[in-house]
């Protein structure tokens, strides 16, 4: 079926490592930045991933190759407005677009503002010129430095008050990179804080790491939602917290398995989370430098054995459980009654 026209709602969807190859082609040149290829098929060969991955180092040299061309506001508004324009063409009508100042900002003069004005100015132009919803999601990516992100969150906060226009778009908060017991300390205090500010919380957890794992975000952070969790099908015990707690998953079936956070798609565990009750909502993560689209994910999701009812059923989630004020929530029902 061509899932392209169905209505959609995206809630796990990054910003900066959805950059199309064109333009970080475009914005290499511009900045005279090199990205160890002579042509933009050259460039696309090697950032672009379509297979699993061997090892992180492969992983990381795409993410930081289109990391290191996002080094004006110009650039950051106008990647921001192309993830926009790409969320619209791939019929979807509320997406949350999540990014990390810190890693945006790493070896480069750019200062928070910066960065944060580029990207709400490039979804504004987004929103003005499509009929679609756009919010923000703040991360702090847990491999970077604490002391950076703790006041990048301070900056987003005092941000989401000013009056910028659109400044209220940012609307939630979340943990990326890989979970270490530390880390559950360290961020503790920046998410409670942003949550009392009325921020939504959502934590990369449970992607490679464990079931358990899942629980103590929930737990330690207050978590809403959870990016991926998909490591919680291996316990009863927690899939009945999770279901308990009301928390749903943003599942990314391709990014799992380029990850070989599951082996071979078809193991994945997507359709037996939903047949066991639990909130799954379909994700696309990082779809420019995995080769896909939100689309895609839906042609996967039906391979897995996933009906269109039940399809729709998700978005009805994931449109629940989006950090988005309900007056604009429920203008997006009307796609889903
Ligand atoms: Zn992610």
């Amino acid at each position: 079926m061509n899932y392209r026209k169905l209505p959609k709602i995206e809630l796990h969807r990054h910003l900066d490592a959805s950059i199309r190859i064109g333009t970080v082609y475009e914005l290499a040149r511009k900045h005279n930045i090199n990205v160890n290829a002579a042509t933009l098929a050259e460039l696309d060969h090697k950032i672009t991933i379509r297979k699993p991955m061997k090892n992180l180092e492969d992983v990381l040299h795409s993410f930081l190759t289109t990391q290191k061309v996002l080094v004006s506001y110009e650039g950051i508004k106008r990647v921001a407005f192309e993830n926009v324009e790409d969320c619209f063409l791939e019929g979807i009508k509320l997406v949350e677009l999540r990014f990390a100042p810190v890693y945006i900002a790493k070896d480069k003069k750019l200062g928070f503002d910066e960065i944060i004005e580029g990207v709400i100015d490039g979804i504004t132009e987004g929103m003005i010129k499509y009929d679609i919803q756009v919010g923000l999601l703040h991360i702090m990516p847990r491999s970077l430095d604490l002391k950076q992100n703790i006041q990048s969150t301070e900056d987003i906060l005092r941000y989401r008050k000013s009056s910028h226009k659109n400044a209220d778009r940012l609307v939630g908060i979340d943990l990326a990179d890989l979970e270490t017991p530390e880390s559950f300390v360290d961020y503790a205090p920046s998410i409670a804080r942003a949550k009392k500010e009325g921020m939504g919380v959502t934590i990369h957890s449970g992607e490679d790491s464990t079931a358990l794992n899942v629980k103590k975000t929930i737990e330690v952070y207050g978590a809403d939602r959870i990016g991926h969790g998909i490591q919680i099908a291996k316990s009863p015990e927690i899939i009945r917290f999770v279901k308990e707690r009301d928390i749903a998953l943003e599942v990314c079936p391709t990014s799992n398995w380029l990850t070989q956070c599951v082996k071979k798609i078809e193991q994945h565990p997507l359709k037996f989370l939903f047949d066991q009750g639990v909130k799954v909502t379909l994700n696309s993560d990082d779809p420019q430098i995995m080769g896909i689209d939100l689309v895609h994910e839906y042609e996967v999701a039906e391979k897995l054995g996933l009906k269109k009812e039940e399809l729709i059923q998700m978005n009805k989630w994931a449109l629940e459980k989006s950090f988005f004020p309900e007056d604009i929530k429920k203008r997006s029902m009307k796609f889903f009654t």
